[in-house]
């Protein structure tokens, strides 16, 4: 007897959506079959382990089959199966929540117009009609009567009694006939294939088809003839079914990871770092994360998705999930997977979700803390990591004002003036600091050839004092937002205020500075513009000059916060000028120093120099020349 019955309400504005929808990812239908079909044969396992011998244990399957002819698509389950009472309840009605929050979040959206929401929800049983003009549930309990579900998903369906072998679910889906889009494509060997592998890969029941495959012919030897082939068809498993990350560690070989690395994320090079995470606390994961080997070619593109893939229960739920990632680590590269999940989630309430977050801060420690141990025992992959992603870690540092400092201080590493190419680590630097040295010294600049010839680090060459030579625009910031380390302050060298001066040069400066007030005041007047100061120093050894800054602003900061305001307000240094009082020039200078007229002049001279030892070129240029040509003239003349 065929019963006709009415979708209840809700249910039809979900089909109504489903069906009129522009949302354009049907492909997800199969997905969701394969999910369902996957708790079927949970459920029915489920009771028959524990039905003591009543209903026979057997193994799970999923079949997809294809009818050309007919235009169908057949998911079929050896799963629990539905009674009648089981069909209206269960298809007929939408129980779930997702469902429920779906219409909802659909209204408001329509409201507002934002219609991609649409993409954000698993939709379930009803997604089918996004792709089919009708419907078939052929379905069975063990040792019962089987029964047939039909709708064209509008709104109403029948019910009747059917045949079935054996207990489960066939799910037959009628493609609709459409010019606009091509739903024959999913009468395809090779579409299946694909959907199964995006999406259902790790389900852990085999989901087979028939596949059509060639053979060689063999004569009545049972020898191959050439050139002649037998079509067969043969059943095939379509997914891996269990996961890499779900195997034992011992039972995965490094190559597998590499290859999995290298084929999940289109990579061309085994990772440099692959790390497996089994975690069992607040919330249980599962997660394989690698560091790439190299930077990813799009990494400094606007396009960039940083984030790692996210599974639950072995079901796919999305590619690219940002939350599980903080900004400073977007290269790095894997997937999740936790039970804690729902697989219709949201993409909303996933973005907020506090098991997201749980496990976002457990595995950036985790990370971290693996970068780490690189670094104290595998020098060589580690400077290749430092090479490629170090600027990222300071930018870690940068970006979250120094609230990471006791995370990545201890994977820092820089170059230092007393180690050639070497790398240091803060707590190498502090371990090798001079006795009564209480900062902890740094200099920065733009390369570290250049940075090598500033004449600030004469003297601590001299006094074999290291210092942190900083030579990406990023150091000098991420520097201060550390601020100290091991209770040890940073202090730049090119500061006006740090000097590793004897009592005895710090007299010196002072007697030179008050005999020669008249010369320091007129070329304090003649580059007030340039200059906030100048003074008499100790700093020097063979330089004449050099520039300082006023704690806060260096000139490569500077330079760097100019570089990024293009039409913003500049930003400005506050310079002092240094002169070396051992210096033939500097002397010089004394020997004219009554004629304000002629110190004024040369002044400029004094501070172009200082800017080119420094490593900057922004002076006039040809002011300079002809003062240069002027005195070449004079002395050639004398
Ligand atoms: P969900 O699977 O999230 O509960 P669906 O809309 O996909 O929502 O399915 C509704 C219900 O229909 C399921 O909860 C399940 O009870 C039943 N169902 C769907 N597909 C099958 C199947 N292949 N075998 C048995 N029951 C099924």
């Amino acid at each position: 007897m065929k019963e006709t019955k009415q979708f209840e309400t809700e249910s039809k504005e979900l089909l109504n959506l489903m069906v009129n929808s522009i949302y354009s990812n049907h492909e997800v239908f199969l997905r969701e079959m394969i999910s369902n079909a996957s708790d079927a044969i949970d459920k029915y396992r489920y009771l028959s382990v524990n039905s003591k011998g009543e209903l026979p244990i057997d193994d799970g399957e999923i079949r997809i089959s294809i009818d050309k002819k007919k235009r169908t698509i057949t998911i079929s389950d050896n799963g629990i199966g539905m009674d009648k009472d089981e069909i209206t309840s269960n298809l007929g009605t939408i129980a779930r929540s997702g469902s429920k929050d779906f219409i909802k979040k659909f209204k408001e959206a329509k409201e507002s117009k934002d219609i991609d929401i649409i993409g954000q929800f698993g939709v379930g049983f009803y997604s089918a009609f996004m792709v089919a003009s009708k419907v078939e549930v052929i379905t069975k309990k063990h040792n019962q009567e089987a029964y047939k579900f039909t709708s064209d998903g509008k709104d109403s369906y029948t019910i009747e009694e059917s045949k079935r072998e054996g207990h489960g679910s066939d799910i037959i889906i009628y493609l609709k006939k459409d010019k606009d889009e091509n739903f024959d494509a999913y009468l395809e060997e090779y579409k299946i294939r694909e959907l199964v592998k995006k999406y259902s890969d790790y389900i852990r029941y085999p989901i087979k088809m028939k596949v059509k495959k060639s053979k060689p012919k063999l004569d009545k030897d049972g020898k191959e003839i050439e050139g002649k082939y037998d079509e067969i068809i043969e059943d095939e498993t379509l997914n891996s079914m269990v996961p890499i990350w779900k195997k034992n560690k011992s039972e995965v070989t490094e190559e597998e990871l590499n290859d999995f690395y290298k084929s999940k994320f289109q990579d061309y090079e085994d990772p440099l770092l692959s790390i497996r995470l089994d975690i069992e606390g607040k919330v249980n994961y599962r997660a394989l994360v690698f560091i790439p080997s190299h930077q990813p070619y799009n990494l400094y593109s606007d396009n960039y998705e940083k984030g790692l893939a996210l599974y639950s229960k072995e079901v796919f739920i999305k590619e690219k999930c940002p939350e599980l990632i903080p900004d400073y680590l977007k290269f790095v590269k894997g997937v999740v997977d936790s039970d804690a999940f729902n697989l219709n989630i949201s993409r909303e309430i996933l973005q907020s979700s506090p098991i997201l977050k749980v496990i976002a801060e457990n595995l950036e420690k985790k990370i971290v803390a693996r970068i780490k141990e690189l670094k104290d025992n595998d020098k060589e992959k580690f400077e290749k990591f430092w090479k490629n992603f170090g600027e990222h870690i300071k930018y870690g540092i940068y970006s979250t004002y120094g609230q990471k400092k006791d995370l990545l201080q201890d994977v820092l590493v820089f170059h230092s003036l007393l180690k050639d190419d070497a790398y240091i680590s803060l707590k190498e630097y502090v371990e090798a600091m001079k006795k009564d040295q209480k900062d902890i010294y740094y200099i920065s600049g733009s390369n570290l050839a250049s940075i090598r010839l500033l004449p600030q680090l004469e003297k601590y060459k001299k006094k074999e004092i290291d210092v942190l030579l900083l030579d990406q625009k990023i150091d000098e910031f991420a520097v201060m937002m550390l601020g100290e380390y091991d209770k040890k302050a940073f202090k730049s060298v090119s500061s006006d205020d740090v000097n590793e001066s004897s009592e005895e040069e710090k007299e010196k400066v002072e007697n030179v500075t008050v005999t020669h007030r008249r010369l320091i005041d007129t070329l304090k007047e003649a580059l007030k513009d340039n200059v906030d100061d100048v003074i008499i120093s100790s700093k020097l050894v063979d330089a004449p000059v050099c520039i300082s800054t006023k704690e806060g602003l260096s000139l490569e900061m500077e330079k760097t916060l100019n570089e990024q305001e293009v039409d913003g307000e500049k930003v400005k240094s506050s310079k002092v000028l240094e002169l070396n009082p051992g210096h033939p020039l500097f002397i010089a200078f004394t020997n004219i120093e009554n004629d304000d007229e002629m110190v004024k002049k040369y002044a400029s001279i004094l501070y172009a120099e200082a800017l080119l030892l420094e490593g900057y070129d922004k002076f006039d240029k040809l002011e300079f020349i002809q003062d240069i040509n002027e005195l070449i003239a004079l002395a050639l003349n004398k």
